[in-house]
């Protein structure tokens, strides 16, 4: 690794600490920042003079699809209708799924990136944590890649051979089966192992159990342990969706997230996805617990899921986090437009207080997006999520001459307020992680993006022919599973 220099405009520090003027930083060979120190502008390009210089963002949950669910024609839906659909995605090669998805994160400013694996095979779930772990090594992008856990209720919360009983004759056994052969706690803990052989500077293994209703307890309360024997961090989806609310409520009478914590799975190392169902009781008790909550909005809209309950999650004091989870708003993997998307949302006012307007405030949004998702996918140890000397050379810098172009004051403008009003992955310049120039000049330098993407369609093209979707398949499974649900069967209607 070779120290590097740079010449910015302006520097956004940290989230609370106001912006300052042009500065030269200079980055050491251990990848760390050595030098942050104020410069006269006046000897600045006009190319360094438009840059401001941030901390690179955290993706704090995603699952790395290089291949678009729209483009495999899984039209955005509810998530239990969607999940079903994903039967149509073609099988494709694990690495170049991960190095494009890792290299579109890398050109909207993301750094690291919580990656949630969702299998391809489950079968082969090692030879694909190793294509993840390679192509984090090739684009720079640090990852920790979720583990996954997966060993209930694969089709609906709740009895599959209820579920059997919506199916015609000739597919009841299958289906009240289907939750019978997937792989054991002991078996993928033994797996999980393995595969700590893979982990290098830029990639990590994390526990992964897939959600509550999909694990079964005693897998949650394994991975609980181990978690707190080696600490390593565990990332769970949680209350992502009405029907899962009503699964755990009608599961768990003495109180669901209550549940979690007596089971120990409730710690500092936790991260929950979503929580768009959480409620206020529940908020407190991971707020003392020292969970954080990884918030997907753009995900939620385009799935039906709702809301997360930002301003009381901000409230409650629980650490959070902001993730794409491959569903941005845009389809885009702008990292720059869902915190754009969060901070909208966290500000707006709440139907039942009234008193004086509350003015915005840009410190909740962007400490998720620089620190606080950062912590939930590095550690709470790392250092980052701030500009300082000996800090990680985790750096974005953004051309403002784009979302500037209109500005009336002196040179550009400074204040996070534009940033969040404006910035998209257009305006990324440059994204340093340990000091390596993962994007320069607006272009991904570890991989070829555009190379990536022809070759990951030609493949799913291909892939799509051999082996078309059985859509009369789908379309009997979402029938079932909606009969299933309208019938209260998730609640243990017989
Ligand atoms: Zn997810």
């Amino acid at each position: 690794m070779h120290g590097s220099t740079w010449h910015v405009g302006a520097v956004l520090p940290a989230a609370d600490v106001p912006p300052l003027g042009a500065h030269t930083i200079t980055i050491g060979s251990d990848g760390r920042i050595a030098t942050l120190a104020p410069c006269d502008p006046s000897g600045l390009t006009a190319a360094q003079a438009a840059l401001v210089a941030m901390p690179a963002l955290a993706n704090a949950h995603d699952h790395g699809r290089g291949l678009a669910t729209l483009a495999c024609g899984v039209a955005d839906a509810p998530l239990e209708h969607w999940m079903i659909d994903l039967a149509r995605q073609p099988r494709v090669d694990a690495y170049d799924t991960a190095a494009l998805a890792l290299a579109r994160l890398a050109g909207s400013g993301v750094a690291a990136v919580y990656h949630c694996h969702n299998t391809q095979d489950s079968a082969a779930l090692l030879d694909e944590a190793e294509a993840v772990s390679r192509a984090a090594h090739d684009t720079g992008v640090r990852v920790a890649f979720g583990w996954p856990f997966f060993d209930a209720n694969p089709l609906v919360y709740g009895d599959h051979a209820v579920l059997a009983r919506f199916f015609p004759p000739d597919r009841r056994a299958a289906i009240a089966t289907m939750d019978q052969g997937l792989r054991s706690c002991a078996t993928n803990m033994a797996l999980f192992e393995r595969a700590q052989a893979l982990e290098h500077d830029t990639f990590t293994l994390h526990y992964h159990p897939v959600a509550p209703q999909w694990a079964q307890p005693a897998t949650l309360a394994a991975i609980a342990a181990a978690s707190a024997a080696s600490g390593r961090r565990v990332h769970t989806h949680l209350l992502e969706t009405r029907l899962q609310r009503e699964w755990a409520d009608a599961h768990f009478p003495q109180g669901f997230v209550p549940w979690l914590d007596a089971i120990g799975l409730l710690s500092p190392r936790l991260t929950v996805a979503h929580g768009v169902w959480l409620r206020p009781d529940e908020l407190a008790l991971l707020a003392a617990r020292g969970v954080t909550v990884s918030v997907n909005v753009s995900s939620n809209l385009r799935l039906r899921s709702g809301l997360p309950p930002l301003a009381q999650i901000a409230q409650a004091g629980v650490a959070m986090g902001l993730g794409l989870d491959g569903m941005g708003l845009d389809d885009d993997a702008d990292m720059l437009r869902e915190i754009r998307l969060a901070h909208l949302l966290l500000g707006q006012p709440d139907r039942d207080h009234g008193g004086p307007v509350t003015l915005p405030d840009s410190q909740p949004v962007l400490h998720a997006a620089w620190s606080g998702g950062r912590a939930a996918i590095l550690g709470p140890d790392d250092g980052g999520g701030r500009l300082a000397p000996g800090a990680p050379a985790d750096l974005l810098l953004i051309d403002r001459r784009r979302m500037g172009q209109d500005w009336i004051g002196d040179g550009w403008p400074a204040d996070p307020a534009w940033l969040l009003a404006r910035a998209t992955r257009a305006d990324v310049a440059h994204l340093l992680v340990a000091g390596r120039a993962v994007v320069r000049d607006g272009q991904v330098t570890g991989v070829d993006e555009a190379t990536l993407a022809a070759r990951l369609a030609a493949q799913a093209r291909a892939a799509r022919r051999a082996t078309p979707p059985d859509t009369a398949r789908i379309a009997q499974m979402q029938a079932a599973t909606h009969a299933f649900y309208a019938a209260g069967c998730h609640c243990g209607q017989p």
